[in-house]
């Protein structure tokens, strides 16, 4: 494969930009190879400087869950175009978003949009400790939450990726209020969470964890997790970034049936502009200014652009069927995926939620960060650049997730699953 225009161009990138990427995990150090430049994308596919052509598995990291282009976001970001492209004044689309986002979500009374999912989690976390009064949170191992402060401390892909413990740059002061612990142990969440001396605001948590890579909740610790922060007046945020428009369309909460008190939204209800969000119970929303004294703005939040492509996306998702329809595509990819894993290779743990999953490198089970810290990266870097070469787009990291999309047909995930037996027997010598 011919990639001499791509490595032209991240030459010239890295004199200009750190690393040549604006997002680390993009530089591909992880896995042993150069990013590919990519000029353009449909459907399935993305195409390369070079003309390359591959089956995209990253879909933008989540938010491309109608394939690329997909008409209908692109003529209502058309449509919103002609009539400006930034206010800095209401529009009448964000009432809309608003709406159908509400609709979706019964635990979210009121939302306020952002431009992107830091912004959403960093101001919900901002939000209950102005609520509650109180300073510390608790996050857990290998969830990751955007780039924020306080929320680099075990924080998951890109980080553990590139070894980084927290990063230079976040001081003490910051992270001593922020508390890691293990995902899916019921029992340091309770000691936890019970201990008074804590003075915690919230715990914030990724329903599905899918930046160590998929792990899904074990039986009952969503439950739990619900209980006792009801009990002891903690806000529990679901930090829904990838999962919310995702695992249903009503989320993990759906999913799952819990109701946190405050919800973290991004990717996908974006349909690929720059969208966060997030929302929950009227009281709490009703601490954020202008109505309280808890401070949130944004210069381009709620841009007309931005607001068209998630009106349009989450009307596209509404449509019965749909996610019956691509869980059942996923997982019937998923169980040719883990067989031909089990056949070639001696430890593999295949873990997904609806149309997002990961296969470890790892014997299982992956339950939580140790587990899946114990996947062979290198081995995996030389399936990733085997893939790569054979036109399958993964992404450049252990752990992350493999997205599936509407536009992904049986003829892609066939070809998929043909080019994996392939790069399986590569690497096996
Ligand atoms: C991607 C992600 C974020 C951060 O969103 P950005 O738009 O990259 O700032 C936050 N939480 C989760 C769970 C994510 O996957």
């Amino acid at each position: 494969m011919k990639t001499t225009v791509s490595q032209a161009l991240f030459a010239e990138a890295q004199r200009l930009i750190p690393g040549g990427v604006n997002s680390p995990v993009r530089a591909c150090k992880s896995v042993g190879c150069d990013p590919r430049f990519i000029q353009r994308a449909a459907g399935s596919r993305i195409h390369d400087a070079d003309g390359n052509e591959y089956i995209d598995f990253v879909c933008s990291w989540g938010p491309m869950i109608l394939g690329h282009n997909y008409p209908a976001i692109m003529e209502a970001i058309q449509k919103a175009m002609v009539n400006g492209t930034s206010f800095g004044a209401p529009c009448p689309l964000e009432i809309e978003l608003a709406e159908l986002v509400t609709e979706a979500l019964p635990s979210v009374d009121m939302v306020r949009f952002v431009s992107s999912g830091t912004e959403a989690t960093m101001s919900a976390v901002r939000l209950a400790r102005g609520y509650t009064g109180r300073k510390v949170i608790v996050k857990f191992d290998g969830c990751y939450h955007g780039h924020a402060d306080s929320f680099l401390v075990k924080a998951g892909s890109g980080v553990i990726t590139l070894g980084i413990p927290g990063s230079p740059g976040v001081p003490d002061d910051i992270v001593k209020n922020t508390i890691s612990i293990p995902y899916n142990n019921e029992e340091i969440l309770e000691k936890t969470l019970r201990d008074e001396a804590l003075d915690i605001a919230c715990v914030i948590v990724e329903p599905v964890a899918g930046n160590m890579g998929v792990v899904p909740p074990a039986p009952g610790f969503l439950q739990k997790l619900r209980a006792l922060t009801s009990e002891l007046g903690i806000v529990l945020i679901f930090d829904e970034v990838i999962t919310g428009f995702r695992v249903s369309y009503g989320g993990a909460q759906q999913k799952f049936g819990i109701m946190p008190d405050l919800t973290c939204l991004g990717k996908i209800i974006g349909g690929g502009l720059p969208v966060g969000a997030y929302g929950g119970k009227r009281e709490i929303m009703s601490m954020i200014s202008p109505v309280g004294p808890v401070y949130q703005a944004g210069t381009l939040s709620g841009n007309p652009l931005a607001m068209a492509a998630g009106v349009a996306t989450l009307k596209a998702l509404k449509e019965p069927g749909f996610y019956e329809k691509l869980d059942r595509k996923s997982a019937d990819f998923a169980e040719k995926l883990r067989t031909l894993a089990e056949k070639y290779l001696a430890e593999a743990t295949l873990n997904r939620q609806g149309s997002v999953m990961t296969l470890f490198f790892a014997k299982g089970p992956v339950t939580d960060f140790d587990s899946a810290m114990k996947a062979d990266v290198s081995k995996f870097g030389k399936f990733y650049r085997a893939m790569l070469d054979q036109g399958i787009y993964l992404a450049p990291s252990q752990f992350e997730g493999m997205f599936l999309s509407a536009a992904h047909s049986e003829e892609d995930l066939a070809r998929t699953l043909e080019m994996t037996e392939w790069s399986f027997k590569k690497i096996q010598n």
